[in-house]
């Protein structure tokens, strides 16, 4: 059967990870029909080794080289469906690159993923932990998927409430949801579009160039210009975006915090625990700017780790700990990485 299959051996996966960290993987299988994964998966030497699900490589700390298989999802095509009276439903492939999908959205004339532009990695990737930015979530604009389930050798359909969508989580997180493969994503998108300009410095930054009632690509080209300001392009800096989680904390804890650093950033749930700025906790332990290694803290941007060149997966994690610990000795609240550690 392997026969059937272009799989590849022993490659670096260097140029499908975003920190752009050197790693082998054993077997590497490019993905690019649903069926392939049918195929891949009931051969039982290939079902029976370690798998690794890569799409943009986006939200991956290689720590090691992998000795498994890789299945890197490529699949690609996009298509408006037909929807409701409220929306519209615009489904894509897991192997499409997000932001190209955002903009194709856009290029048909719909609103409602805009405040999600420029964030790298597949559609496939970005119900995983729930993508969200400037004031906007998967959640907040999902309809179902498509998975590949290898335990039962078929595809399922998943609902909202069936992805346990949280704050950068979901069941794809969990130990019910982690061997589901995403095939397919279907977005419904508002007929009645409105801005969300709930993040104020979105809100601000349209403010400022005069804009008043924004079109969603106006909404679109801000967010990109405000994400090229502050962030390292991958392609120049290795990286993978936040590297720590904002912590939530309970409203006793923060305003015990508060208490003692009335500067602390902090912002209240709807469920009154409180969120607090993780780049801030570590921009007031000193380490903004700081290296260890080959890796380092972005200068602009505390949240971000980078690879400086040739970083080991293993440097990164050290710095990691190292501010894990200080921000737990001053704050006694324990950072959770944000990307996925292989
Ligand atoms: C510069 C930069 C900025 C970023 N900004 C943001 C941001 O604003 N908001 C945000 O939420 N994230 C952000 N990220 C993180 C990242 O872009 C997202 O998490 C993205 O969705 C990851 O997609 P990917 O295809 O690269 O996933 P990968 O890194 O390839 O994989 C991530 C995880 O998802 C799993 N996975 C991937 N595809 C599938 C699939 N089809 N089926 C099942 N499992 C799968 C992988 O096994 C892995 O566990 C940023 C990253 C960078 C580098």
């Amino acid at each position: 059967m392997h026969s059937e299959l272009s799989l590849q051996h022993d490659i670096s996966l260097r140029p499908f990870n975003t920190f752009g960290i050197e790693a082998r993987a054993r077997h590497y299988l490019r993905v690019t029909a649903a069926g392939q994964l049918h195929h891949a998966l009931h051969d039982p030497a290939l079902a029976a080794l370690p798998r690794l699900v890569l799409g943009g490589g986006s939200n991956l700390l290689l720590t090691g080289d992998f000795d498994g298989l890789v299945l890197h999802i490529a699949s690609t095509g996009k298509e408006v469906l037909a929807g409701d009276a409220d929306h519209v439903h615009v489904r894509a492939a897991a192997g499409e690159n997000w932001h190209e999908f955002v903009q194709w959205t856009l290029a048909q004339g719909l609103g409602g993923l805009e405040n999600l532009a420029l964030i790298p990695g597949t559609v496939g990737a970005a119900p995983i932990q729930n993508i969200g930015a400037y004031g906007l979530e998967t959640k907040d604009v999902f309809h179902s998927l498509t998975a590949y389930d290898p335990t039962i050798g078929a595809e399922l359909t998943l609902d909202a409430a069936a992805c346990r969508f949280a704050y950068r989580d979901s069941v794809f997180k969990h130990d019910d949801g982690r061997h589901l493969i995403i095939t397919s994503v279907t977005f419904a998108l508002p007929r009645a579009w409105q801005p969300n300009l709930r993040y104020a410095e979105l809100a601000t930054a349209l403010a400022e160039q005069g804009i008043a009632a924004p079109t969603p690509r106006q909404v679109a080209n801000t967010v990109i210009a405000i994400r090229q300001r502050k962030l390292p392009d991958p392609r120049v800096i290795g990286n993978a975006g936040s590297f720590f989680k904002n912590p939530v904390v309970s409203a006793a804890q923060c305003a015990a915090l508060l208490a003692r650093y009335p500067a602390l950033v902090h912002h209240r749930q709807p469920d009154g625990s409180e969120k607090l700025a993780a780049g801030w906790l570590i921009d007031q332990c000193g380490w903004k700017g700081r290296n260890l290694g080959a890796a380092g803290v972005y200068p602009k941007q505390a949240l971000v780790l980078v690879n400086n060149g040739g970083a080991t997966g293993d440097d990164v994690r050290r710095l990691a700990r190292a501010i894990q610990d200080d921000v737990e000795a001053r704050y006694g609240v324990r950072l959770e990485p944000e990307p996925v550690f292989v």
